[in-house]
């Protein structure tokens, strides 16, 4: 089981919060030279089957993947899965439930922001495509064309920040849950960017090593928005716990600065996700 280097395992399409649709993005590695694609959009699979097909055709090795959104208090924690089985029920049936959750909450945040600003609920869906998974990048977008904000990532610090006045929480399992749900589902659990806000807000050490108890096999360290203070204390923990350390751009094509193969994972640390796999059963890739 070897995937081709370089090796980028973490991307979204428009199935989520990304820009381009699942085929661009395998055209966008391609052409970036990545030999290994992860697609891993927000609490949704819809994507996989034209990005295999597409990565099939350039010659790409796909990996399948979603990044879950779970919570822990009031902190928002991503969980990546691989090569989980896309038909797990109790999978399915919480990211349905957070699709559907995350749907009535950009309602909720769109209706606060229509009392001050010209925006209506059409013009994010103008910027969402159908049965993609809506969240606060969509709503973005619309205050972008609207001309209230400059850039997506003006309207995350201004209206859409969560002491911004207008946010409303999302639904999501805990991060214990999710783990629990990936690997029923087979897959394999990596805590995406768990140092956004420096090794102070890590997940508490005791919880974190709960999650590497459920099963959790890896941490998602090279990624641009972990501080360095955060990478060198989940290196340390990674080591102490035998994990794997995993890097990657997280991009979303226009939606973020963020460039594919900006940060990559080693083939070995792929190959020990790829053998933790209860899902791939020897199969180099289900979807090829
Ligand atoms: P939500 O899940 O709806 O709360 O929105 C969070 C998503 O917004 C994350 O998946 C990020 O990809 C995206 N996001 C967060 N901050 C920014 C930013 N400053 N610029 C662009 N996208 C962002
Ligand atoms: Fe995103
Ligand atoms: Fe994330
Ligand atoms: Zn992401």
């Amino acid at each position: 089981m070897d995937f081709r280097p370089p090796i980028d395992l973490h991307t979204h399409s428009s199935v989520s919060d990304g820009t381009q649709s699942p085929a661009e993005l395998m055209r966008a590695a391609s052409a970036a030279g990545l030999g290994t694609v992860a697609l891993t959009d927000h609490d949704s699979t819809a994507g996989w089957a034209e990005a295999a097909a597409e990565a099939a055709r350039l010659g790409l090795d796909f990996v399948p993947g979603m990044e879950l959104s779970t919570r822990f208090g009031w902190k928002s924690v991503h969980m990546l899965a691989y090569f989980f089985d896309p038909a797990s029920a109790g999978l399915v049936a919480e990211t349905e439930r957070i699709r559907d959750a995350r749907r009535t909450r950009a309602e909720t945040i769109v209706t606060r922001l229509a009392a001050d600003y010209e925006l209506t609920w059409d013009d994010v869906l103008a910027h969402t495509a159908p049965g993609a998974t809506v969240g606060r990048p969509h709503i973005a977008d619309a205050l972008v064309t609207r001309g209230h904000v400059g850039t997506r990532s003006e309207a995350f610090e201004t209206l859409l920040h969560p002491r911004g006045g207008y946010f409303e929480p999302l639904y999501a399992p805990s991060p214990l849950e999710g783990v629990a749900l990936i690997r029923e589902a087979g897959g394999v659990a990596v805590l995406a960017h768990p140092a956004t806000r420096g090794r102070d807000n890590v997940l508490d050490e005791r919880y974190l090593t709960s999650l590497v108890d459920a099963g959790l096999a890896g941490l998602e360290i090279d990624h641009r928005e972990n501080t360095e203070d955060g990478r060198a204390y989940l290196r340390a923990f990674a080591a102490r716990h035998g994990l794997v350390v995993t890097g990657s751009s997280d991009y979303h094509g226009a939606g973020k600065p963020n460039l594919l193969g900006e940060n990559l994972t080693d083939p070995e640390a792929l190959a020990r996700i790829a053998r933790g796999s209860k899902h791939l059963s020897g199969a180099r890739n289900p979807l090829r």
